[in-house]
């Protein structure tokens, strides 16, 4: 799951980016309205954390000129302002949910998920292939019923792949919603984190999960 948050307070932004990693998200960071707009039109996102009062653009411009694009991101609209009226505004601009601060973080990441539930991105509570079970939100991933301890980028690979379960990812979809804009792409970054995956699911079983799909990418599925 990748998100964008767009916020110029750098010592709120920083550790809501490093909180929101934590939990296993990829997370691209902006300080300003118009690398935010920017962004979020280049990119594919899950959800958007969109401040109000951003320099260059504020947060409802954006909304509306997003929204007025057909971009249909869910927004989560955050900001300092926190009255009914202000509320209203960024609600009837587009925005899907809306949090005054200051807040708790793990109201900020229950909102999250919930707009990733609304979404549809989180249809299942637990994601499940064959005997391959995944846990979006204890981060179990449990295969014949023997546990998998797998390093967050692993995970994430391997959540976007069972969210598309039975669906072929290009290198690029998965490059696009699994790592953030700064990562470091090598060549070979996916292959050698696929094969690690393979290593932890499909060593010792008879069925193997993990298919590669030569010159197109990869998929998980049963069949
Ligand atoms: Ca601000």
């Amino acid at each position: 799951m990748r998100l964008l948050l767009v916020e110029d307070e750098k010592e709120l932004a920083k550790p809501l980016k490093e909180g929101l990693e934590y939990q296993k998200y990829a997370v691209d960071l902006a300080f300003d309205g118009q690398d935010g707009e920017r962004l979020a039109r280049e990119n594919n996102y899950d959800v958007i954390i969109l401040d109000i009062m951003l320099p260059q653009k504020d947060g409802i411009s954006i909304t509306k000129s997003l929204r007025a694009d057909g971009i249909s991101t869910p927004i989560l609209m955050l900001t300092a302002k926190g009255t009914v009226e202000d509320k209203t505004v960024g609600l009837d601009a587009g925005a899907d949910d809306y949090l005054p601060k200051p807040f708790a973080f793990g109201e900020l990441s229950a909102r999250v998920r919930a707009l990733l539930r609304r979404a549809g991105t989180e249809k299942k509570p637990v994601l499940q292939v064959a005997d391959l079970q995944l846990d979006p939100a204890t981060h179990d991933v449990i295969r014949a019923g023997k546990d998998i301890e797998l390093v967050k980028k692993d995970f994430q690979l391997l959540e976007y792949l069972m969210r598309n379960a039975d669906r072929v990812l290009t290198r690029a979809e998965i490059e696009e919603h699994v790592w953030d804009r700064n990562a470091e792409l090598w060549s070979d970054v996916i292959r050698s984190h696929i094969k690690t995956l393979r290593a932890k699911i499909d060593k010792g079983h008879k069925t193997k999960l993990i298919k590669t799909i030569h010159g197109v990418g990869y998929k998980i599925s049963a069949k």
